[in-house]
């Protein structure tokens, strides 16, 4: 039995569709943990996306004839189709390339639209992806707000006293996270929209969307982003969702063909939403393929993915912690989710990951996953000779507890050879 969520005839036809996992690498099974890098592409989606691209492409929305319509058609469905996903409205939906331009659009329309000014503070938290760091810091160089942050202890974990603490900077707006892609802690949204009401509220959605479903009303996000390749979909395609009333007063971030009503040499006048957020020629199938994937994870049951994960994250958390020679980061209580981020006592984060993979076919990740002021927290906070980086095992619906047993396995074998 693969899972106690998915019936073994669900499961068998869920490994179907990822062929890969038939694959060996290095002689062995190939044991993918590296999802939240990004997730490996099902077949029944490639085979619509490629429908698509040989029978129905075209460029969408400029011309009358019958393969524009249908590609138009498709594009907008695939919008309407992730709209009803984040019960969010059609017209809320923009497509972008992914989690990282979905911020930097954010900071630089804020800002040409009078909404983050150089008094104003933005509040991020310790255990921010560079997508939702490095943009904020720049930009706050040449705008002259003020970059905050919610402090993680030596764990690497938010907690709720350091949120409500940081209520003290006033923040105009607060950019974090729904769950860290380092320790896989799920931050508490409902709590932190409580206690920044006034503030304008930004979700970076990359890691939590792909597992969790977001009701973007229930929370009160004013704006989430998220990429599609985190959740089999294609790269190079994205979402920003925005409020509409926030949307309405938003300076566009990239200007050119499509997002303008009416041009003349002296000035433009902009489209109707979304439009005019989704400048020049789009990823027209991604976009598409992004809408095939939503129709996908809802047919196997975004519940059961879920709660698939919820499972395999619990085990993979409490097999690491059998491991006495294992350091492992972030929460361990039910706060974490789909990842674990952990080190080898003695041997280093890229030799441990090496060494998985040559020997044992499990693909996982080591470095410091984008995230370079998180390793010194967490350096702060370690018992070993830390290296500056971790090694992170990752699940998505596809994976199996003896995924992980392997995984432990092969984390058994480094620590006797090293000895
Ligand atoms: N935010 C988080 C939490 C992530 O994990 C990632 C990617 O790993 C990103 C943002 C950036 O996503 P992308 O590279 O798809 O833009």
């Amino acid at each position: 039995m693969h899972s106690t969520v998915f019936s073994d005839e669900e499961f068998f036809k869920i490994l179907e569709d990822f062929p890969v996992l038939k694959r060996e690498v290095n002689g062995k099974r190939l044991v993918y943990l590296d999802n939240a890098a990004s997730t490996l592409k099902s077949k029944s989606v490639i085979e619509k996306m490629t429908d698509f691209y040989l029978n129905h492409y075209s460029n969408i929305h400029r011309a009358v004839h019958k393969l524009a319509s249908e590609a138009t058609v498709a594009y907008e469905q695939a919008r309407e189709k992730i709209a009803k996903f984040l019960n969010a409205n059609p017209e809320e939906v923009i497509f972008t390339s992914g989690t990282t331009l979905g911020i930097n659009f954010l900071v630089n329309s804020l800002v040409r639209s009078g909404m983050l000014n150089p008094q104003d503070t933005v509040l991020l938290s310790q255990v921010e992806h560079h997508a939702n760091l490095v943009p904020w810091v720049r930009l706050s160089k040449f705008y002259g707000f003020k970059v905050e942050y919610i402090e993680a202890d030596d764990k690497g974990v938010i907690t709720t006293d350091a949120i409500l603490k940081a209520k003290l900077k006033n923040p105009k707006v607060v950019s974090i996270t729904g769950q860290s892609n380092v320790t896989g802690q799920e931050m508490p949204l409902e709590l932190i929209r409580e206690t920044f009401k006034d503030s304008i509220f930004i979700v970076d959605g990359a890691q939590l969307v792909p597992h969790k479903r977001i009701d973007v009303k229930k929370l009160d996000i004013d704006f989430l982003v998220f990429s599609g390749h985190k959740m089999i979909a294609p790269t190079g395609i994205g979402v920003l969702y925005g409020k509409r009333t926030l949307l309405e007063k938003l300076e566009p971030f990239l200007y050119g063909g499509e997002m303008i009503d009416k041009v003349t040499f002296e000035d433009v006048t902009f489209n109707i939403l979304p439009y005019r957020f989704e400048a020049g020629t789009q990823h027209i199938a991604g976009a598409v393929g992004l809408g095939y994937t939503i129709d996908y994870l809802e047919s196997i049951g975004f519940e059961k993915i879920e709660k698939h994960i919820a499972e395999l994250s619990k085990y993979l958390m409490e097999r690491l912690l059998e491991l006495d020679f294992v350091e492992v980061y972030g929460p361990i209580d039910d706060s974490h989710r789909s990842l674990v981020s952990f080190n080898v006592e003695g041997v280093h984060p890229h030799d441990v990951s090496h060494i998985l993979d040559e020997n044992f076919g499990v693909a996982t990740r080591s470095g410091h996953h984008c995230a370079q002021p998180l390793m010194s927290v967490l350096a702060r906070g370690s018992k070993i000779d830390f290296p500056n980086s971790t090694v992170r095992a990752s699940v998505y619906f596809y994976n199996t507890k003896e995924d992980i047993d392997i995984l432990v396995e092969g984390l058994k074998h480094i620590k006797r050879w090293f000895e």
